[in-house]
């Protein structure tokens, strides 16, 4: 989204117009609040429209990549991006060691996953025993009812 603005004049720099970055543009390594999708996700569209809504910066593991459903500059882990944000949402990931290298900095993590056995619980500090899609769909109608804003 381009928010044009005045021109302002600040000396040896000319600010022509303010350019605002949708959530799914900004470099995962700067986002505060990253929601993260794992296989457990069926509508991988769904999930990034609701990480917009939602002002969080869309991420996801290597299976996600591999089938093309995320580009690869949103791979988190060992072999994407190390990440390190404020509040990391897990969303139908196991938790896999790989993926778990790539989150180590970050401060607080809730997961969302059907298996209670997944690894993603022990580095979570909430976990959620629940479908992924659902848990979505959830947070896009607190959105659109304004819970949040
Ligand atoms: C050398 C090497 C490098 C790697 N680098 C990376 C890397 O950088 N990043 C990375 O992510 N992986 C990496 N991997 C792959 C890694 O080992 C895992 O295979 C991958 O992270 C698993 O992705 P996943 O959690 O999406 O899938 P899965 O392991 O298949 O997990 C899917 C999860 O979804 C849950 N689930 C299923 N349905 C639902 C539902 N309806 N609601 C909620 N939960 C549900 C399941 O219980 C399961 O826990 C690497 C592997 C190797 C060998």
């Amino acid at each position: 989204m381009v928010a044009p603005s005045k021109s302002q004049d600040t000396g040896s720099i000319r600010i022509e117009r303010e350019v605002q970055l949708g959530p799914d543009k900004i470099a995962l390594e700067e986002a505060r609040v990253i929601f993260s999708a794992g296989a457990g996700v069926a509508n991988i569209d769904a999930f990034i429209s609701t990480a917009n809504d939602l002002n969080a910066a869309a991420g996801g593991t290597r299976v996600l990549c591999d089938r093309g459903e995320l580009p690869r500059d949103r791979q988190i882990g060992a072999s994407g991006r190390a990440v390190s944000a404020d509040l990391y949402v897990a969303f139908g990931l196991s938790g896999a060691t790989q993926h778990l290298q790539g989150i180590e900095k970050c401060a607080r993590v809730v997961a969302i996953n059907i298996d209670a056995a997944a690894p993603i619980f022990q580095r979570s500090d909430v976990g959620i025993l629940a479908d992924a899609d659902k848990v979505l769909a959830a947070l896009r109608e607190g959105a659109d009812n304004g819970v949040g804003s």
